[in-house]
């Protein structure tokens, strides 16, 4: 499986449009987001010259040490834990963020991409579950950080996204993604100012019930470039 990617891209992109077709939506409004974290650069390049546009890495450190060998073309998402500090070279590199999870961060990541003369896409990580582990905002505290997001310039809020807990069962985490997409829409007319529409929520496991709830970006890693070597797992 690891194999060909051209071939599991194919397979995703059926299966993608499998579900949009039984949720009665067009697929043509979710994004195929192929994670890379582990994945070399001369098989993220042989995934762009199969034909897919988007990326996504989790961490700064690599994306930076791998992004520059791609070259022009794709366009990156951080999807995972972005530090402060790592504002800057986020803003350079990615032309969307998924993992927004405080005020400060929302702030910095707005400056840093001023200073970069960029436009980023933002999203809010929301932690559904509850999880200590996990990163992402409480749903209580999405309104406060919405409100911010209206002050920023070069950061635009769009959405939300979530990681949900694994589970092997896709149909399990089916209440998450209803959740998200919910919490998106009672939050949308409250902030008008904010045009909030992005849904990133799907990993390999579950992206057909994600579309089905009503993703407009899956993230997808396993599916297309087989599985990672263990350390390099979610989060
Ligand atoms: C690794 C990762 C993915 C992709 O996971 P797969 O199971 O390989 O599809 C998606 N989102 C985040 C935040 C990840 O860390």
């Amino acid at each position: 499986m690891a194999g060909n990617i051209a071939h599991n891209l194919e397979l995703v992109r059926r299966r993608m449009a499998a579900a949009a077709g039984r949720a009665g939506r067009s697929v043509d409004g979710v994004t195929l987001i192929g994670v890379t974290k582990t994945i070399s650069a001369a098989r993220i390049a042989e995934a762009a010259a199969a034909g897919l546009a988007e990326f996504g890495e989790n961490r700064v450190q690599e994306a930076r040490e791998k992004i520059p060998q791609i070259g022009a073309g794709p366009r990156w998402h951080l999807v995972g834990h972005l530090q402060g500090n790592k504002a800057r070279h986020a803003a350079r590199l990615f032309r969307v963020v998924h993992s927004i999870d405080s005020v400060d961060l929302l702030r910095r990541l707005d400056h840093a991409a001023q200073q970069e003369q960029q436009t980023i896409d933002g999203l809010i990580q929301v932690d559904l579950a509850g999880e200590a582990s996990k990163f992402g905002i409480r749903e209580d505290t999405l309104d406060g950080i919405l409100e911010s997001a209206a002050d920023c310039r070069a950061l635009r809020v769009r959405g939300l996204m979530a990681l949900p807990p694994y589970d092997p069962d896709p149909q399990a985490t089916r209440p998450y993604f209803c959740r998200l997409r919910r919490l998106l829409e009672s939050a949308a007319p409250r902030h008008p100012a904010l045009d909030l529409t992005e849904l990133s929520m799907g990993m390999s496991e579950d992206f057909e019930v994600a579309i089905e709830e009503g993703a407009t970006m899956i993230r997808v890693g396993r599916a297309l470039f087989g599985d990672r070597p263990q350390a390099g797992g979610p989060g």
